[in-house]
């Protein structure tokens, strides 16, 4: 049985805003909880890339150039993300999740460490290999992908007991993706929601178990479910295809039990329905030279949990997290592309709305 302690620190964010006289600027004064914990349960794999001039029909052999290796996987990545984001602000991140005995897992964990991310809870697997990533990336950009999960299939109750350690203590928001086993999934939410004070749930069903499994994850009650359009067709068993429908599909998410539900459309922008008001909207994609689209998603989700873990408001936080994602876009690779705070104002001229902590 899932357990989490009892002895969750209090949130302490306070935020004052107010518009300036010249053009709406923002300003913020906060005092930051030094103990906010961000933890993220998911994925880590290695990604291996090897650009082709044309992809591989079936069966068929093409030569490539040198393949490049990066740390990847979608925990991994918005652990990054986050990281990146919060580390000014004091909010520390933790990661909890699987890798094998072997030389991708040791890395994949250094790397995190490196970033700022508290790879403590990073458990290593005798006998799994590392979860790997083989992309294969055409001249047009166009790919083919495929994953061995490896360890990230033995996530499970060990892993699901870390969430509360080391001092039993409950993070201030737990991130949740799916390229790790459903039951792992069903039982960190019902730990979280058990557990307190709660801590607050975001899932991002990516990739989209199947329908009834995700149907299951959903009466749940996740504070909030961020899928992309994909997702939520697959989720919903319908197509799911720019804003409008985006905006119909975040609501329907709702009904199915999430709290708010924040529905992706790429370069389109994003849709939500949240509990507060105004409890529906749309967020424009952010104009932006976009060069690498992999990793939005997961910049994304893991801007969107440290906006939510300093106390922005909902419809702030989906802005914030549109800027985070767009700055990505700009910027090549998957987590070598993760923008800083100051890296979002120069793409996009938007102020990151998380205030620094001191
Ligand atoms: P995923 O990477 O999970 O498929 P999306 O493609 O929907 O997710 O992108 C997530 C978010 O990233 C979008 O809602 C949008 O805010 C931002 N984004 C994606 N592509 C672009 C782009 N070309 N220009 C600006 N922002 C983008």
């Amino acid at each position: 049985m899932l357990e989490f302690g009892s002895t969750a620190t209090l949130r302490t964010y306070r935020r004052t805003s107010r518009e300036d006289a010249w053009g709406g600027r923002r300003e913020y004064r906060a005092v930051v909880d030094p103990f906010a914990r961000l933890t993220v349960l998911g994925s880590l794999n290695m990604d291996i890339s090897v650009t082709v001039p044309t992809l591989p029909a079936p069966g068929a052999t093409v030569l490539g150039g040198g393949a490049t290796f990066a740390p990847g996987g979608k925990g991994a990545n918005q652990a990054v993300a986050a990281a990146r984001l919060g580390a000014e602000s004091g909010i520390r991140v933790r990661m909890v999740g699987c890798v094998g005995d072997d030389d991708f897992g040791r890395t994949l964990k250094a790397s995190l460490s490196r970033e700022g991310v508290d790879d403590s809870a990073v458990r290593t697997v005798p006998g799994a290999p590392t979860g790997i990533a083989m992309i294969t990336v055409d001249q047009a950009g166009e790919n083919i992908i495929t994953v061995a999960p490896g360890a990230n299939r033995e996530v499970g109750q060990q892993d699901i007991a870390a969430l509360g350690a080391p001092a039993g203590d409950l993070p201030s928001v737990l991130v949740i993706s799916a390229e790790v086993p459903v039951q792992a999934i069903r039982a960190a939410l019902a730990g979280a929601g058990s557990a307190a004070p709660r801590a607050l749930t975001v899932v991002n069903l990516a990739p989209a178990p199947p329908q009834e499994e995700a149907a299951a994850i959903l009466t749940q009650h996740p504070d909030w479910l961020v899928v992309n359009e994909s997702e939520a067709a697959a989720v919903l068993a319908r197509p799911v295809s720019g804003l409008q429908e985006a905006a119909r599909a975040a609501a329907d998410l709702v009904k199915a039990g999430a709290g708010n539900a924040v529905v992706t459309a790429g370069a389109a922008g994003a849709a939500y329905q949240v509990a507060r008001e105004p409890s529906s909207g749309t967020v424009p994609a952010f104009a932006v030279h976009a060069r690498d689209t992999v990793g939005a998603g997961d910049t994304f989700v893991g801007a969107l949990a440290v906006s939510l873990a300093a106390g922005i408001s909902p419809a702030e936080a989906i802005t914030a997290a549109s800027a985070a994602a767009a700055t990505a876009a700009t910027r090549p690779g998957t987590q070598a592309g993760m923008p800083r705070p100051a890296d979002i104002s120069t793409a996009t001229g938007y102020e990151w709305p998380v205030p620094v902590a001191g």
